[in-house]
């Protein structure tokens, strides 16, 4: 980045991020090994080191290292497709024409690759217990759509949510599990960690999440012959000849061994990161215990979150009124009430980073023809959900009255406090 003047670079400097690159200047070892020993293409020790370390991590047999974590989720969908459909033609995806049930509430990139597949996502609905996908919700659909054979889940913002539950729903109707835990790894349900639950898992290594490579991700499986595909599939499907000879279409997914340098030295650290996101959530709810609001919830006699991002949910007496259209959001401001849109810009005003929570995708103009499945049924996505001013499911209403709070782990106490101290005064 090019800066213009000394004051814009301290301005940069001095802003409290959501969540930037917590880097450790040990990892230049590694870095610099690639360099001497010219491995600086997408094969080498570091690569192997980090697939070791992923699935040492996560639980897993096996990790693929990958360029992102939506690269590794695109595999997992293929992988998935040509297990439960057989190997499509060339040009057609491999989950064509197929409804699969996918997270509502989350970043896009957990679904856009059931879309590169020619899926067709069906949303379902969140639960309030931890902003994940609704096993109730989950149920039902499966009432409806009886033929559906794929459920794509994320963990929201590192609180797990019951995906043992998710897993045993899946088990029961004899259907296969992607587990998007990008944002989760290091988190775990019942002891066990997030992206191992899956039949297939995933994490990244994108440079706002818990430990970072800059870029990169990990597909994560138990079974050594879909670790062997999607590694092939990674490195444009050569075939083994003395040509390039091609059976199948190809990707150039694999992860960079310098970048993996990085990453391999960063999971030294993931436990150290854990517990100061972990301080820093802790603060926030001590700081803000008076106010009319509830930090991100979770089971706390089975999930043990990564505490990624810190959020808030205000309580529903204490907002006041809020409009969001596609592209803008108006509120009114009242006293002894608040809303997201007034907290964002009282944290803006301060040189922090906060954020709405993700918006669900059934409300997203993109996927506004899908279907969405609640506790109480189904129906196509509504994207006006409160324009009318009512609140029509779950998903809806977290968005409607949550927000992402700055959650940098380089954030000072006093930085915090400042913040906390703004927020207190919205509500004032
Ligand atoms: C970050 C993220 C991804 C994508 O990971 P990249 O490495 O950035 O491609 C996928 N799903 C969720 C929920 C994420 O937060």
């Amino acid at each position: 980045m090019a800066f213009t003047s000394k004051e814009k670079f301290e301005k940069f400097n001095d802003k409290i991020w959501l969540s930037s690159p917590t880097m450790h200047s040990e990892s230049m070892k590694y870095v610099m090994e690639a360099y001497e020993t010219n491995w600086m293409s997408t094969v080498g020790a570091n690569i192997n080191e980090v697939e070791r370390i992923a699935a040492e991590t996560s639980g897993t047999k096996y990790a693929v290292g990958l360029s992102c974590g939506t690269a590794a989720l695109h595999l997992c969908m293929k992988l998935a497709g040509e297990r439960l459909y057989g190997k499509p033609q060339v040009g057609v995806g491999a989950l064509n024409g197929k409804r699969v049930f996918c997270t509502d509430m989350t970043f896009n990139a957990t679904l856009n690759p059931v879309v590169y597949e020619g899926g067709i996502p069906v949303f379902i609905d969140t639960e309030y217990e931890s902003w994940g996908m609704n096993p109730i919700a989950l149920e039902k659909a499966f009432e409806m759509y009886p033929e559906v054979k794929l459920v794509v889940y994320a963990e929201l913002y590192g609180f797990p949510g019951n995906i043992k539950k998710i897993k045993e729903i899946c088990e029961k109707h004899g259907v296969l599990l992607v587990e998007d835990a990008a944002e989760a790894m290091g988190a775990t349900w019942e002891s066990k960690q997030c992206g191992s639950y899956g039949d297939y898992g995933v994490v990244s290594y994108n440079g706002n999440k818990i430990i970072t490579g800059s870029a990169g991700g990990c597909l994560l499986t138990d079974s050594l012959e879909d670790a062997n595909q999607a590694r092939k599939w990674s490195t444009q499907a050569r075939e083994n000849a003395p040509w390039y000879q091609n059976e199948e279409v190809g990707y150039n997914y694999r992860m960079s061994n310098v970048i993996a340098g990085v990453i391999r030295e960063q999971y030294n650290h993931l436990y150290e990161h854990i517990a100061q996101k972990k301080a820093i959530y802790e603060r926030y709810k001590e700081g803000l215990k008076d106010l009319p609001v509830q930090m991100n919830p979770f089971d706390e006699t089975k999930a043990e979150p990564n505490y990624w991002l810190s959020s808030l949910l205000i309580n529903e007496d204490a907002m006041c009124k809020q409009v969001r259209s596609e592209m803008e959001a108006l509120y009114i401001s009242e006293s002894g009430k608040s809303c997201p849109t007034e907290i964002l810009e009282a944290i803006a005003s301060i040189n922090a980073e906060g954020r709405p929570i993700w918006k669900p995708m059934h409300m997203q103009p993109m996927f506004r023809m899908h279907e969405f499945v609640t506790v109480k049924g189904s129906g196509r996505a509504k994207t006006n959900a409160y324009i009318a001013g009512e609140i029509k499911n779950i998903g809806a209403d977290i968005f409607h009255r949550g927000l992402c709070l700055p959650s940098d782990n380089k954030m000072t106490a006093e930085q915090q406090d400042r913040i906390i101290e703004v927020i207190k005064a919205c509500f004032e």
